[in-house]
């Protein structure tokens, strides 16, 4: 389908600001064919904005679980649901998802490949939804973080296999839990799961199926030891010790991080805004994170934005208003905390060619909000138009004025 969206001032993923003049933005079999400050003379289908409307590039979010039902508490829960039940709702999410202006998304985990084949639904045009990458099994231990995915390996052997069934079932990505995490009864986040070698050898062996490793890790050992060995992504990053999140902090192994160049998506959901403070004080919780994440930044590590929707409490559409909190928590400005949600994650995700920018040749990924978003992230929470992959997935531009 070929048309253009006229008379919104346009943010790139990239510069400082927005253009100053309203531009026309020509969309031709799902790709940004131009951006045109003066308008185009072709007479295509148009879809007129308006003035104080800002179209940016599509967000991302880079880690989430399509396959997890947030309302469900217990691991037990998610599983005993029948799969029918499951594929449905998870096509709703990703419907949901895409409508809040969510356009890409990378899948971290779940157990039977069912989120890659709504990615390749999506992908082929059959069903609303975001771009989805896929990890499939996260490679664990016995008993480890996410055991009853199914990714267990006790030795090399093991891992080896693990890590060539998600390839053979065409996952993206390759996960690896490196630490153990809070969602597995009997798992300790400041456990490192594997070692340096034994994560460098998971790292060798999937870059040589063409994939990058993303790493969950909350304790300070299991990050040291994955950044070392090479993994793209730090998941979390919490430094989580025996007193919670960010009670571990080791500076030794910010910088660590930084020498490695790994990005680090430090999962910041929603409900992190209710954490700032209680009876008007800060809470522990948030000095400790809001100084990891400080840290971080001081030692130049590039930081992308995250919820790891589909876990309690985190709704999968909720990433336009996490953005607020992880502008918080991380003291990022507005074009700090779009850039790594739009561009700078496009890159991590290794999708710089193919999305996060508003440029002639990349995917037709966009939303348009009223006012701009660079000044106030809030405008992002009531999308006034969606167009994933050419395609417009939402469409208020009707609507009267309230
Ligand atoms: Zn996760």
């Amino acid at each position: 389908m070929k048309f253009s969206l006229c008379g919104a001032r346009v943010w790139d993923g990239v510069a400082a600001r927005t253009t100053t003049a309203a531009c026309s933005i020509e969309i031709d079999c799902g790709l940004i064919t131009s951006v045109d400050k003066s308008g185009s003379a072709d007479d295509g289908r148009r879809v007129h904005l308006p003035e104080h409307a800002v179209a940016l590039p599509g967000l991302i979010d880079a880690h989430v679980h399509l396959d997890l039902d947030p309302t469900l508490l217990e691991p037990d829960d998610q599983l005993a649901a029948a799969r029918a039940d499951r594929d449905l709702r998870m096509l709703a999410r990703a419907a949901s998802m895409v409508r809040a202006g969510i356009t890409t998304v990378r899948d971290l985990g779940a157990g039977q490949w069912r989120e890659l084949v709504l990615r390749d639904a999506i992908a082929k045009g059959e069903i609303p939804g975001p771009r989805v990458l896929c990890a499939g099994q996260p490679v664990t231990l016995p008993s480890g973080h996410c055991h009853f995915w199914g990714g267990v390996a006790a030795n090399a052997a093991e891992r080896a296999d693990v890590i060539a069934r998600q390839v053979e079932r065409g996952v993206d990505w390759i996960k690896v839990m490196a630490t153990g995490g809070v969602f597995t009864r009997g798992s300790a986040v400041d456990h490192a799961q594997f070692d340096e070698p034994e994560l460098r050898e998971m790292v060798r062996l999937a870059q040589a199926a063409g994939r990058s490793v993303a790493a969950h890790c909350h304790g300070a050992a299991g990050i040291r030891n994955a950044v070392r060995a090479g993994v793209r992504t730090i998941e979390h990053c919490s430094f989580a010790g025996k007193q919670g999140f960010g009670s571990a902090f080791d500076p030794e192994v910010v910088a660590d991080v930084a020498r490695s160049g790994a990005w680090v998506s430090p999962t910041v959901n929603a409900g992190w805004a209710r954490r700032i403070e209680k009876d008007g004080r800060s809470t522990a919780f948030h000095d400790r994170m809001r100084g990891v994440l400080a840290a971080l930044r001081g030692a130049g590590v590039p930081l992308i934005a995250s919820t790891d929707a589909g876990i309690p409490g985190v709704r999968h559409a909720d990433l336009p208003i996490a953005l607020r909190a992880f502008a918080h928590y991380g003291d990022l400005t507005p074009l700090e905390t779009l850039r790594s949600a739009t561009s700078e994650s496009a890159r991590a995700l290794g999708l710089a060619e193919v999305c996060g920018a508003l440029r002639p040749g990349l995917a037709a990924d966009l939303v348009v909000v009223e006012g701009d978003p660079l000044l106030d992230l809030a405008a992002l929470e009531r999308p006034l138009l969606v167009v994933a992959a050419g395609r417009i997935v939402l469409d208020r531009t009707a609507e009267p004025v309230v």
